[in-house]
């Protein structure tokens, strides 16, 4: 069973993400907990090469490929071996935030994101949570976090609330499941649970 977490910068999908995979080890499960970019020792390094330095470092363009490079390995490296032997996969975030972030934040680059995605990716989630909340919340919880990956919340509030309307307008697909992120983390908690 392959899980993805996505939602705008602060929604909190990657406590939830956690404390799903607690949820379903208590259960017996053996669960992969892991995270774009990134999540394996390769999509890590593409990881500190898109987050990392000058933001303008790279092309809108180049940076879908290393977004994409980044997703094949962690597909190749650790998602597939997981499913392979039975295991649950839980990414915090996946395919969808390409979808958002390269796709619609830096100018219209859709249909390239998803002519890279047909063609290197090619699978989406069984189950998507999308950790929905206002703009300003997850700003403001995101602008109270510190460290290199910030980068992206420079693009403000506008950008934050077209991608949350973006996100919601993907959540149209039936493997996904909208949650009000506004609640308590522990009431978020049982509502995704109440789904699986
Ligand atoms: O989810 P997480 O906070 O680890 O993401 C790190 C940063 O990378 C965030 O600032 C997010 O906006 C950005 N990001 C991105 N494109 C993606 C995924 C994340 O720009 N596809």
């Amino acid at each position: 069973r392959f899980i993805s977490f996505e939602g705008i910068d602060g929604s909190g999908k990657s406590t939830q993400a956690r404390l799903l995979a607690e949820a379903l080890r208590a259960r017996g499960e053996e669960v992969v907990l892991t995270r774009e970019p990134g999540g394996s020792p390769g999509a890590e390094e593409i990881r500190r090469l898109v987050l990392e330095g000058d933001p303008d470092r790279w092309s809108a363009e180049t940076e879908i490929l290393l977004f994409t490079a980044a997703r094949r390995d962690h597909l190749e490296k650790t998602i597939r071996p997981a499913l392979a032997r039975g295991a649950t996969v839980i990414t915090d975030r996946f395919a969808d935030s390409t979808r958002m972030y390269q796709g619609i934040s830096r100018g219209d680059l859709s249909a390239t994101v998803d002519q890279l995605h047909a063609l290197m990716i090619g699978v989406e989630p069984d189950l998507t949570f999308l950790i929905d909340l206002p703009a300003e919340v997850g700003l403001s919880r995101a602008q109270t976090r510190a460290g290199v990956e910030m980068r992206f919340e420079e693009m403000g509030l506008t950008m934050q609330e077209r991608m949350r309307a973006g996100f919601l307008a993907l959540a149209q697909a039936p493997r996904f499941r909208v949650i009000d992120g506004t609640g308590s983390q522990a009431e978020i908690a049982a509502e995704i649970l109440s789904h699986l």
